[in-house]
């Protein structure tokens, strides 16, 4: 396949833009956003990194709006496998209540320092990075930024992707693994 002019303009070894007619594959590292109706309603978003999940509840759920800025607080660590996760957690244990996968793909670390890209995780030591997502409901740049302690905020970058005319919490509701709704969910763990 001949380069394309995109391709040979830039040495990707230095830019963080995207090297990209090929799509989204297995070298990337995953992203999941799962929709957990806890105590109360918000989306757990989550980024592998180095083998596990860095995690952040977001009470209003990302935005496809630059100009809404979400809070994310930070929550623990959870293993890679959890991504998978879809289900109730009984009540009694930590983070009772139905889980659904709202969102899930790949990513790129598109973060940028003086000489190239920022590691993912010294970017996340100085509380700002950017991702591309390859989800099914989201994609392009996200920016994730530090506020204080474990608030961060999560911020559409203003790309392709951006469309303040979009709200996909609300449109699409449901699970991308099952294509079913919190009820659903709910309802079949009880049956
Ligand atoms: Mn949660």
């Amino acid at each position: 396949m001949p380069e394309s002019a995109y391709q040979k303009r830039r040495d990707f070894s230095r830019t963080p833009e995207p090297d990209r007619d090929k799509p989204p594959g297995g070298d990337d590292p995953l992203f999941v956003i799962q929709k957990h109706d806890a105590s109360t309603l918000h989306y757990d978003f989550r980024l592998e990194v180095d083998g596990t999940l860095k995690s952040w509840a977001i009470p209003k759920g990302p935005s496809t709006d630059p100009r809404e800025k979400r809070l994310a607080v930070m929550t623990e660590d959870h293993p890679r496998a959890y991504a998978d996760f879809e289900g109730v957690i009984p009540e009694g244990e930590y983070g009772a209540g139905t889980v659904l996968i709202w969102d899930r793909g790949r990513y790129e670390n598109i973060t940028r320092k003086e000489d190239g890209l920022r590691a993912i995780g010294d970017a996340l030591k100085d509380g700002h990075l950017l991702v591309r997502l390859h989800g099914e409901k989201l994609s392009g740049g996200y920016a994730l930024q530090r506020m204080e302690g474990d608030d961060w905020l999560l911020i559409k970058m203003d790309d392709d992707a951006a469309d303040a005319r979009r709200n996909p919490v609300s449109t699409e509701p449901d699970s991308v693994a099952s294509g079913r709704s919190l009820e659903e969910i709910a309802a079949e763990a009880g049956a």
